[in-house]
């Protein structure tokens, strides 16, 4: 290795080296035109799902949500929230109080969901569902109060109603058996009747997304689009009602679950996609779907990135041209430490802890390359959601006939939150694609949690109003 001034190793990747890396990350830089094209592409597909006709076979199924409105600030109540499809599954009771315009997580309570049961049958999982929300209910000695439940349920669902909701497919790593095709809530009051030692009050199905916008709705009322960028990604918005030809009426709004996680599932981003993509995908347990979330999410990126540290070894530009069982062991790249490199100032000493760990040598330049793959792979990501959104917000400015276009994005999401340039990422990606919105960005607290809670308030609301 050559010495720089200090006698030090050097650390930079010779030139020569560095080239042929960056030929191998080009496919993965995306041009601005590109993303205008990513933009545009998904702007009539989102045309395709809301279609009536053209829904049955559209990759972003626009999903119509039956959430008419966000927070007005008299909502109030308890209510019991539910939070299936994240990082963990959880069961909470929130308080959400009028005149203080707030609301209050009273307790929580998490539960493991073991992958013999993210993997078994519908009825395990339900069941399981059942005792975790027993135990808490017991906790709290609430067992007699048929309290009325939002149900956080991070997957794509066709829903009839807000309290009749049908499992389109199942993703990120959950595969039950007999719930795809049903109404989940059935399956969950099916699954408490069997108990037979407590009851629940009325149900009202929330994706995560719808969630985030509503918690962030609570507190800025021009907030009218959710997105997450997790261990999954997707995103929904207030569309108007005659543009959501699904649902009888036109007047008004509805929240419109895009399922942006889909798009690309015809084919459509086949350009962008690297051969990594094409074997992520492959070696999914979904093969075939959910493209774009497979280019973006939390579940997938670290496993991209071990894929190009892999060819990039076997290519003789890293690790002295030697991989490690563990480097050749799917998922050991976790999606973390792509954050944790990219950190300013901690990350090059953290990208060689990680490698060491993983059985690599870590020779002169090695931690500069394996940031340089992170860095490139999470900009992508990025800036993909980026355009993503700006397609988003391009369009209600449209539909809604406005010259300027304000408003708020509610967020969440592993990847959006601990990444250290993420969110700057992304937010200059939509600037630059949505030149007429001006957008700010509000992290949810708790979308899951409070914001399901808040869905089921502003439901039982509306359904008052439309009894008087
Ligand atoms: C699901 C969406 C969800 C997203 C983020 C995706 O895999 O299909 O329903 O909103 O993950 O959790
Ligand atoms: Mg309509």
């Amino acid at each position: 290795a050559r010495l720089d001034q200090d006698g030090e190793e050097e650390s930079q990747p010779s030139p020569a080296t560095l080239s042929k890396v960056e030929d191998l990350l080009q496919p993965f830089r995306l041009s601005v035109e590109k993303l205008r094209e990513v933009m545009s592409r998904l702007r009539k597909d989102i045309i395709r799902g809301l279609g009536k006709h053209t829904h049955k076979r559209a990759p972003v199924k626009m999903l119509p949500t039956f959430v008419r409105d966000t927070p007005d600030g008299t909502e109030k109540g308890d209510f019991l929230a539910l939070d299936l499809g994240g990082t963990n599954f959880r069961v909470l009771h929130v308080r959400v109080e009028e005149d203080l315009q707030k609301m209050v997580k009273m307790d929580s309570k998490v539960c493991a969901i073991p992958q013999e049961i993210m993997l078994g049958t519908g009825e395990q999982l339900f069941d399981h569902i059942a005792v975790c929300l027993a135990e808490f209910l017991e906790s709290l000695e609430l067992k007699d109060q048929s309290l009325p439940l939002g149900f956080t349920f991070s997957f794509p669902c066709d829903q009839k109603d807000i309290d009749k909701s049908i499992l389109i497919r199942w993703t990120k790593g959950f595969a039950c058996s007999g719930v795809e095709g049903e109404d989940v809530v059935r399956l969950l009051r099916e699954a408490i009747k069997r108990r037979g030692d407590y009851d629940i009050g009325s149900v009202a199905m929330v994706n995560d997304t719808v969630g985030t916008m509503m918690s962030c709705g609570y507190r800025d009322q021009r907030c009218e689009i959710g997105m997450i960028v997790g261990t999954g990604t997707n995103a929904c918005y207030m569309e108007e009602m005659k543009n959501v030809k699904r649902v009888e009426g036109d007047e008004g709004r509805m929240c419109i679950n895009t399922e942006w996680g889909g798009f690309g599932d015809d084919g459509s981003l086949r350009d962008i996609q690297t051969e990594f993509d094409v074997t992520v995908d492959k070696e999914s347990i979904n093969p075939g779907v959910h493209t774009f979330e497979k280019m973006i999410s939390g579940m997938y990126l670290g496993e991209i990135v071990r894929l190009v540290l892999i060819k990039l070894a076997q290519d003789k530009l890293l690790f002295g041209g030697e991989t490690s069982e563990a480097l050749l062991t799917p998922e050991s790249f976790e999606t973390r430490y792509i954050s944790e490199i990219e950190e300013e100032g901690t990350g090059l000493e953290r990208a060689r802890e990680i490698l060491t760990d993983l059985g690599l040598t870590v020779g002169p330049g090695d931690c500069e390359i394996v940031h340089l793959v992170c860095d490139t792979l999470s900009t992508r990501s990025a800036q993909l959601c980026g355009a993503a959104l700006a397609a988003i917000t391009n369009r209600m400015r449209v539909t809604r006939g406005l010259e300027r276009f304000q408003t708020t994005v509610g967020v969440d999401g592993t990847v959006y939150l601990k990444h250290p340039h993420y969110s700057e990422r992304l937010e200059d990606t939509v600037r630059l694609l949505a030149p007429k919105c001006d957008i700010s960005f509000l992290v949810s607290e708790d979308g899951s949690g409070k914001g399901a809670a808040m869905v089921t308030a502003v439901a039982q609301r509306l359904a008052i109003h439309s009894t008087l």
